[in-house]
């Protein structure tokens, strides 16, 4: 059957087993970062007890063990979001950096007054920020498709916003906060019709669901190591290789270079014309072997525990009047992550109870303030779900959830 073995996949995380104040660390802020099987650990700790050199083809044993084992890395990533090879995959340091990346080799390079950049209210900060600071550095307009009452993407705005104007559509394939799965293939279809470009934010996608950055049609899609069961300090862009051919370096350096001469120099090969310096080696074994243990598993089996596990999240929390949900009440129109607040309670005392629980979720704004203020509140509460997830733990979220309705009745 497709159904996750849950108590088998438990034993690979440890941290699971930590208790506080005797009671089970029940682990629902995997939307912030989900934690890393032992065998990815071991891969790292492996690599450096055994494979530790720099890269860039030394000419000794270690140095072409390492290079090998960092090359491959990008084969394994970039195989895993159907890209087409090592060209097609540049390491970053995260999401976050992927996006800067291309807004300031690309955006501050292309982008000027009567340009036109389209976003949506749920972007995350690490594309909001971005793409708004570069609008103002370049005179290029910013604009936001609207999300409805639903917690949807407003498809009948995007398509008047986008238009011959607009150069760049930088869209979140799976918001963190309403947990909304937005129609990327469809965004990627307008862009394109006006010859933009089209940066899919998919942090929240590439954990939790099958991607295919050829069947989206994406540009540029971004993606985090430390929410899919691997190392912090590492992430994923893809582009596609003619617009990464044409595209100017982001950073300078040693490693990316082909030829330096005191007046100009040029460019390595992709992905190495994008990593300057000594790269995330060591990251990107482990990133490669969390990808391979989430293939083992299968994605769609995940994505079809997380879907279980959120509709019963949201069965449960449906049960009380005083707990307002974001986001699509349709649990196959999300990811495995559910904000919510409950009316007597602010969202950090909530957590703070939670805690006292040993049930860890997430309260804030989740990088999203601009959408908290149009959804009228400051902060919210979000569970969020992953592999290793039990329905015993969204019945221990709840009861923690009624503790801190006791509490502050
Ligand atoms: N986009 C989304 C949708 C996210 O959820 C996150 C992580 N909170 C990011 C971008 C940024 O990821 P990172 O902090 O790894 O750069």
């Amino acid at each position: 059957s497709d159904a996750l073995d849950v108590a088998r996949i438990r034993e690979d995380f440890p941290i699971l087993q930590r208790e506080f104040d005797g009671e089970q660390l029940v682990y629902l802020d995997n939307g912030a970062t989900s934690q890393t099987p032992d065998r990815v650990v071991d891969v790292i700790a492996d690599y450096y007890r055994h494979s530790n050199a720099n890269v860039h083809r030394g000419i000794h044993q270690l140095s072409q063990e390492a290079s090998k084992a960092y090359e491959e890395a990008h084969d394994t990533v970039a195989e895993f979001v159907g890209a087409e090879g090592r060209e097609e995959m540049v390491f970053t340091k995260n999401t976050t950096e992927a996006e800067n990346l291309v807004a300031y080799a690309w955006g501050l390079n292309e982008l000027g007054p009567g340009d036109e950049i389209v976003l949506t209210e749920m972007e995350h900060h690490a594309s909001l920020v971005t793409w708004q600071q570069i609008g103002k550095r370049t005179g290029a307009d910013v604009k936001y498709v609207p999300v409805t009452d639903e917690g949807y993407l407003d498809m009948d705005a995007a398509a008047e916003m986008i238009t011959d104007d607009t150069e760049m559509v930088s869209v979140v394939h799976v918001s963190n906060t309403l947990g909304t799965v937005n129609p990327v293939s469809d965004l990627a279809d307008l862009a394109h019709d006006h010859d933009a470009y089209i940066f899919v934010d998919g942090a929240q996608a590439v954990p939790n669901r099958p991607v295919d950055v050829k069947d989206i049609d994406a540009d540029f899609y971004a993606f985090s190591a430390h929410k899919m069961a691997g190392p912090t300090g590492i992430g994923g862009l893809y582009g596609k290789q003619e617009i990464l051919e044409e595209m100017e370096p982001f950073q300078y350096g040693g490693g990316m270079i082909r030829k330096v001469e005191f007046e100009d120099s040029t460019w390595h090969d992709l992905p190495w014309k994008f990593e300057p310096g000594t790269p995330l080696i060591a990251q990107g074994v482990g990133f490669a072997e969390a990808v391979e243990y989430l293939e083992d598993i299968g994605m769609t089996a995940i994505q079809r525990h997380e879907e279980t596990l959120t509709e019963y999240a949201l069965d449960r929390m449906a049960e009380f009047d005083d707990i307002e949900i974001y986001g699509p009440m349709d649990p196959t129109d999300r990811g495995g992550l559910v904000s919510f607040n409950l009316d007597s309670v602010h969202a950090h005392d909530l957590a703070s109870i939670m805690n006292d629980h040993a049930v860890a979720i997430r309260a804030g704004d989740h990088c999203t303030q601009p959408l908290h203020d149009k959804l009228g509140v400051a902060a919210s509460a979000r569970a969020s779900f992953y592999l290793y997830n039990t329905m015993d733990e969204i019945d221990a979220l709840i009861d923690a959830i009624d503790s801190a309705r006791e509490l502050f009745a």
